[in-house]
């Protein structure tokens, strides 16, 4: 499919659109000179709303100088970013532009939206035979600004082969993307448009990050350092607002094999699997966290949304519901892949919960001291 130079601009990722940048030949110097000061905004823009994670401004009137500098401005945003060498940015940036993704999709007519899965290694086919057709109901909670602007658009269904689906639904939370909670048929899921775009945004995520370089070495140019400069202060400015300055009761020594990963994972800026997310809230809340400080270990992950990590931290700790959910037991995470590198302490058969492995090792630590002192 031909894309017109509105619509590729919208999403400078594909192909085409790699394409008609590399047949420009700017070379960066260029691209870094004065004359090229809207692109160098614009790309500084780009990745500076990732660190904000500023709203997705959705601009359709635009001038075909517009279009061109949206285009141009992606690659010397990615090499921006990989400039700066921060991993984190990498995350949040990739994130950020999955989502502006998303977001241009939601407008888009279907065969937009299959054209790019196609491309991104999520094509659709055909309901299966005895499939029971017509709309998908949405049971799931929608992002109203992430909504179709024309409501029979979402009510399409949609068939993914389950081997295209798992890998792209990894890195999305919520109790309705579980299998029992989507229709299965011979290997392929029923899902809807809007569930559909979501599982999109994970492949676009994916292919921005792939391919960054992040040992890239930037040439000495003025131009390039001041940007660098200004985005490494800024990254540093969300770091330093939003990292935990203390984890409240947690000893970090005491912390099982799989929440020192996801915790790491956590604090590095990458987007937690649902049952890693769901297994380290349960866990910091029973080893004494205060819900501030569980909210506190969030908030450098690229999907960061203050208010939602806060109804999920209240909601799983029992602070706004009857349930207050215990921390799963190692089968559960085996099952869940989120039993990252256990050690030895993990091969007891005693072992069946962090919560063992983080009270043993306090109690080890303990004694060690006392023999120690005496
Ligand atoms: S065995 Fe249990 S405690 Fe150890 S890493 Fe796996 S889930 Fe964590």
């Amino acid at each position: 499919m031909e894309w017109d130079m509105n619509r590729l601009s919208r999403y400078p990722f594909l192909a085409q659109a790699r394409e008609y940048v590399k047949a420009q030949e700017i070379p960066l110097e260029e691209m870094l000179s004065a004359k090229n000061a809207s692109v160098q905004n614009r790309a500084l823009k780009r990745v500076e709303d990732a660190v904000d994670g500023a709203e997705i401004e959705r601009d359709f009137r635009r001038t075909r100088e517009d279009n061109i500098t949206d285009l141009l401005s992606y690659p010397l945003s990615r090499f921006l970013v990989a400039s700066t060498g921060d991993r984190t940015l990498a995350k949040w940036f990739s994130h950020h532009e999955g989502e502006r993704a998303r977001a241009f999709l939601s407008s888009e007519p279907l065969d937009i939206v299959l054209s790019m899965g196609t491309e991104l290694g999520l094509p659709t086919v055909q309901a299966p035979a005895g499939a029971q057709t017509g709309p998908v109901k949405a049971p799931w909670e929608v992002d109203p600004r992430a909504l179709p602007d024309r409501g029979e658009m979402e009510q399409k269904e949609l068939w993914l082969p389950f081997t295209s689906f798992l890998p792209a639904r990894r890195n999305i939370s919520g109790a309705s993307w579980n299998l029992v909670n989507l229709g299965v048929v011979n290997g392929n899921l029923r899902l809807n448009r809007e569930q559909y775009t979501r599982l999109l945004q994970e492949k676009v995520r994916e292919r921005v990050e792939e391919g960054l370089d992040m040992k890239v070495r930037p040439p000495k140019l003025e131009s390039l350092d001041a940007m660098i400069s200004r985005l490494k202060a800024k990254v540093d400015g969300r770091k330093k607002d939003y990292s935990p300055t203390e984890m409240g009761k947690l000893t970090i020594t005491r912390l099982p094999p799989c929440m020192r990963q996801v915790l790491g994972m956590s604090q590095s800026g990458e987007n937690l699997p649902h049952h890693g997310r769901f297994a380290l809230v349960t866990f910091l809340h029973t080893a004494g966290m205060s819900s501030e400080e569980i909210f506190k270990v969030f908030m450098n992950a690229p999907d960061f949304k203050g208010d939602i990590v806060r109804y999920q931290i209240e909601h799983i700790t029992g602070a706004s519901s009857a349930t207050s959910y215990m921390v799963p037991n190692c089968d559960t995470m085996k099952t869940g892949g989120i039993c990252y590198n256990p050690d030895g302490l993990c091969e007891k058969e005693w072992m069946t919960n962090p919560m063992i492995y983080y009270r043993v090792k306090g109690k080890k630590m303990a004694s060690k001291r006392e023999d120690t002192a005496s």
